[in-house]
């Protein structure tokens, strides 16, 4: 939209741009919660800032990103036939893949004409005397809706480090959340990724395969495991079809919704050989098994911890030659799996490659981003490419990036200043009709199979008020005090809320989240769900309808 436009369009709200209900995001989550509400017969719109399909799968398409979770265990289940039309290609699918997948289901069920793309919402104010909410986008455009639901992800804010001289780099650059869609080709290049989380894991393995030369800046090494992606052969996927309700039930049955479980022994329960064993057949297993279907107290006992820690350690001495350079891959900060573990294809063998180097940044730490490259305290390096794989405001950022507004004006980031204060991270008290799919203070996991439950709990409530003209759903003080202490207390003696990292609300990056908060629900999914359901079979009686 040209500014001429926006400018017309500037405070300007008329009849046709009323909804009973806008949804804000068009990936994984806003595509089904839109599907949901078109079946309760509502006049719906969802806003996206993207200009195509697919959130998170949209925007992250640098070389490498791919799933974590199992293909099959990942894609929607409300749809039979969608389940029986879709084949898998790669066990962890790719982006493209899952970017056409979700293309797919947009296509299908015909989501597209009530989606808006180049849409940022930029404002959404709550009107107590019309029980409705006002949104703005960033161009001016504005709408009303009686509920405004959020389907913005956990991971859509991205933030880049804070180092002088950023913008001054005359090379290309890049973060990688905003990745282009063209190819970029890394042939005889000079290029430094600046991170070492899940995500420049994947891209410093795929980028090291061309690059002239590869420099990697590492502020503090993750635990990484093996992927062990493969193909999904036609009879391979013939048979996951036929086990779908069992593939769904697991994810069902277990606290992160993934395809593995926790195994119920201890880790001292069994003898040390039973235990090298174990974690032997894990390592070499596709998949996450080896942090969620590990012995129940590797999160949560020091001492298992440890020995867990020793062994993937072990691994990664074997696999990286240089016994120094393994050194400094591995954490000394914190445990495995107390950090989300990135899966790897193969990145630490990266490290015996002539074309890479790791600058350990603690040693020798950034000064500058220069013209040519950037400048450490004892080097100056160049660069033609300078990726920055440096993360998320997790959870809250990408809320803290509208300015929503409840009752009297309340903004929601002053709200949430001290931590999420939300009643089963779906609603907040003071804003009426706010109804958050996967918000703060809500389970995370294997994303899709969470949010598919969020979406139709935030559906059957919408449709309860519908059916009998209740205009107005707030979450009640008692209420937030109450979830929000459950949080709390379930979050205790996790190894993994002793640690910095974007599930404890840490960025360095962002003013304000440098302490540790309570950002997730940690009792599990299958508990997460008994305490929704039993909101919603008691006719939601712990909130304020009206
Ligand atoms: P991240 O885990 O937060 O990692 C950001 C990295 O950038 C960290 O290594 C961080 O170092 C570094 N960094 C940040 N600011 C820096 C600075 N100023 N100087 C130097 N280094 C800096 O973010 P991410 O890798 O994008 O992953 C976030 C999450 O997205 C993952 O945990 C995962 O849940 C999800 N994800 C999923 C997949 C998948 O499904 N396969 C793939 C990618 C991402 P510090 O640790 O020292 O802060």
């Amino acid at each position: 939209m040209s500014v001429a436009q926006a400018a017309r369009h500037n405070g300007k709200a008329d009849a046709a741009a009323e909804f009973d209900a806008i949804v804000i995001g068009a990936g994984v989550s806003g595509l089904y919660q839109l599907y949901k509400l078109r079946e309760l017969g509502l006049k719906v719109r969802v806003f996206e800032t993207g200009t195509g399909i697919g959130g998170t799968w949209y925007w992250n398409r640098y070389p490498g990103a791919r799933f974590d979770s199992e293909s099959y265990s990942y894609g929607y289940s409300f749809s039979p036939e969608l389940l029986e039309e879709w084949n898998w290609a790669e066990r962890f699918a790719p982006q493209p893949e899952t970017e056409r997948y979700l293309n797919y289901v947009a296509d299908k069920f015909d989501l597209r004409r009530d989606i808006q793309f180049n849409s940022r919402v930029a404002a959404a104010h709550y009107q107590e005397e019309t029980r409705r909410w006002n949104i703005t986008l960033e161009d001016g455009r504005r709408y009303g809706t009686r509920f405004l639901i959020t389907a913005i992800g956990v991971l859509s804010a991205p933030t880049m480090p804070r180092i002088p001289g950023v913008e001054t780099f005359r090379g290309q650059s890049c973060h990688t959340h905003y990745w282009p869609k063209e190819p970029v080709e890394f042939a005889g290049k000079r290029v430094a990724v600046i991170g070492t989380g899940a995500t420049a894991i994947q891209a410093i393995t795929e980028i090291a395969k061309t690059a002239g030369h590869l420099t990697v800046f590492q502020r503090t090494p993750n635990w990484a495991a093996p992927l062990h992606n493969a193909k999904i052969a036609d009879e391979e996927m013939r048979e996951i079809r036929g086990s779908y309700p069992e593939i769904f039930a697991i994810c069902n049955d277990s606290p992160g919704c993934f395809i593995h479980k926790p195994d119920p022994r201890a880790t001292h329960e069994v003898t040390q050989e039973e235990r090298e064993a174990f974690w032997e057949k894990l390592y070499a297993e596709p998949g996450f098994g080896i942090w969620q279907g590990n012995f129940r107290d590797i999160l949560t006992d020091r001492a298992a911890n440890a020995l867990i820690s020793e062994f993937v350690a072990r691994k990664i001495r074997q696999r990286v030659k240089d016994p120094a350079m393994a050194e400094k891959l591995i954490p000394k900060n914190h445990g495995f799996g107390t950090r989300r573990v990135p899966l790897e294809s193969g990145y630490y063998e990266v490290y015996n490659q002539p074309n890479v180097g790791l600058v350990d940044i603690n040693e020798t730490p950034i000064e500058r981003v220069t013209p040519k490259g950037i400048k450490t305290s004892d080097a100056e390096y160049e660069f033609d490419l300078i990726i920055y794989a440096t993360g998320f405001d997790a959870i809250t950022g990408s809320f803290d990036r509208i300015d929503i507004r409840g009752i009297d004006g309340v903004a929601l980031k002053d709200k949430w200043q001290n931590g999420p204060q939300t009643y089963l991270g779906v609603l907040v008290e003071g804003f009426p009709n706010l109804l958050m799919v996967m918000g703060p203070h809500a389970g995370l996991g294997n994303f899709p199979r969470a949010a598919e439950y969020s979406v139709d709990w935030v559906t059957g409530l919408i449709r309860f008020a519908h059916d009998r003209g209740v205009t107005r759903v707030e979450a009640t003080a008692t209420g937030v005090a109450e979830w929000t202490e459950h949080v709390l207390v379930t979050g205790e003696g996790l190894l993994m809320n002793e640690i910095d990292s974007w599930m404890t609300g840490v960025n360095r990056n962002v003013e304000g989240k440098q302490t540790r908060k309570i950002m997730r629900y940690s009792g599990g999914h299958p508990a997460f769900r008994e305490h929704c359901d039993a909101v919603a079979a008691d006719a939601y009686r712990k909130l304020a309808l009206a």
